[in-house]
């Protein structure tokens, strides 16, 4: 199975996730309890035999050089016990099963060969190929076939199962959120970010009693209800409930609002105990240190599920170039962070470096000033029981609430 997903992504500006993805084809072979298994492997300077316990229903062969190889594929066959005996140019003979419908013998030479014919029996039980000694660079990478007498030929298999998980509703794109605050478009409209949610927990505490994707939600609800009761600013969330979105989805809602700002609200984990305090990201191709890069890779990690990447568009994220609007939110986006980090000090306890930089996809918008804010560290003790808790949250709520009240203060003293 391989999906294209960078050809998807070209044809959507926004990017949305398609909901069913084929998550296994082939996943099981039938027929392979009648398979015939390679039985004996017989070998001379000028040929290879190898015979079977029941019918297969057909094989190929192709040579390698460097180290200089002879592979021969059966399909419908079972790789049997034991390797085979060496002789000649042959100096070991391997066997093992390539895919449940195919057994692979592979026969490392002493110096190149290839195969140039070969034959099944009347009886289709063995295979006799027959082996010519060249120059390694008459070596082409062909692969030879035989197949077996029509009568003694194994039945492909009849049935192979795909599996189809449906990941969503079918929908084009989300549908906008509620906008709280004044009744006025020309106050600034925040969104808050809520990170994770649904199947994806996000960092999970210890002992399992704290997932990040609830603790997302309770400081993006805590700083909503902030920002609406000092009535400077219109606010939108991402998310109000339980709800998976890819990341494209959620700056996607930002840029349909024609947002000012972006907020995405998380918290970390770390091997280390002793980690603790908050964070501010904002996005660079380079991140600022390995720590960011790492932070970066597992916050990426939320558009795949399954192992099936629902977010297209920013697969290798750091190769994508960064046009000269975005260098502009970027510099909004990190005078934002400067400004969090001197306005929350007082209700949050930041790390030292507060301020990194890393290639977060939830921070892609070309257009919306972004910062993916780090609240803490569920693995440490002191942060867990602060986020978990009312007060905890809605001291955070109120760091970040006064920041973006200095922020458009600022904006607007400077016009
Ligand atoms: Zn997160």
């Amino acid at each position: 199975m391989n999906f294209d997903w960078t050809n998807m992504a070209s044809a959507m500006h926004k990017v949305f996730m398609p909901l069913v993805a084929i998550l296994a084809s082939s996943l099981l072979t039938l027929n392979s309890a009648n398979a015939g298994s390679v039985s004996r492997i017989d070998t001379s300077d000028s040929q290879i035999t190898v015979s079977f316990d029941g019918l297969v229903e057909g094989a190929s062969a192709f040579s390698l050089v460097g180290p200089d190889r002879i592979a021969v594929d059966i399909k419908g066959g079972k790789a049997g016990a034991r390797g085979g005996r060496a002789t000649g140019i042959i100096k070991s003979v391997r066997q093992g099963q390539y895919d449940p419908d195919t057994a692979r013998i592979v026969f490392d030479l002493d110096r190149p060969a290839f195969v140039t014919a070969g034959k099944f029996s009347a009886d289709g039980k063995s295979l006799k190929l027959q082996l010519q000694l060249v120059g390694r660079s008459e070596i082409r990478n062909g692969r030879k076939s035989f197949l077996p007498p029509l009568n003694f030929r194994a039945e492909p298999p009849t049935k192979r199962y795909s599996v189809k998980v449906p990941l969503g509703k079918p929908q084009d794109e989300v549908s906008l959120p509620k906008i709280y605050g004044p009744d006025d478009d020309s106050r600034p409209l925040v969104v808050i970010d809520a990170g994770h949610g649904g199947h994806d927990p996000g960092a999970i505490s210890p002992h399992g009693s704290q997932q990040e994707k609830n603790i997302t939600l309770a400081i993006s609800r805590a700083l909503r209800d902030q920002l609406v009761a000092s009535g400077r600013v219109r606010v939108a969330m991402t998310r109000e409930t339980d709800k998976y979105l890819v990341l494209e989805e959620r700056y996607g809602i930002a840029r349909r609002l024609d947002a000012d700002l972006f907020i995405s609200i998380h918290a970390d984990s770390a091997g280390n105990q002793a980690a603790a305090g908050a964070t501010v990201y904002t996005l660079s191709e380079v991140a600022s240190d390995r720590e960011a890069a790492k932070l970066a890779a597992r916050e990426n990690r939320a558009n795949i599920i399954n192992g099936v990447n629902l977010g297209g568009a920013n697969r290798d994220v750091s190769s994508i170039l960064i046009d000269l609007t975005q260098r502009e939110t970027m510099n909004v986006s990190a005078d934002f962070a400067k400004l969090l980090v001197r306005e929350g000090q007082r209700m949050i306890k930041f790390r030292t470096n507060p301020h990194r930089f890393a290639s977060l996809v939830v921070l892609k918008a070309p257009d919306t000033p972004s910062v993916l804010f780090e609240s803490g560290y569920l693995t440490n003790k002191e942060d867990v029981e602060l986020l978990s808790s009312r007060t905890g949250q809605s001291k955070v709520a109120i760091g970040i609430a006064n920041a973006i009240e200095a922020h458009f203060a600022r904006k607007l003293a400077q016009r």
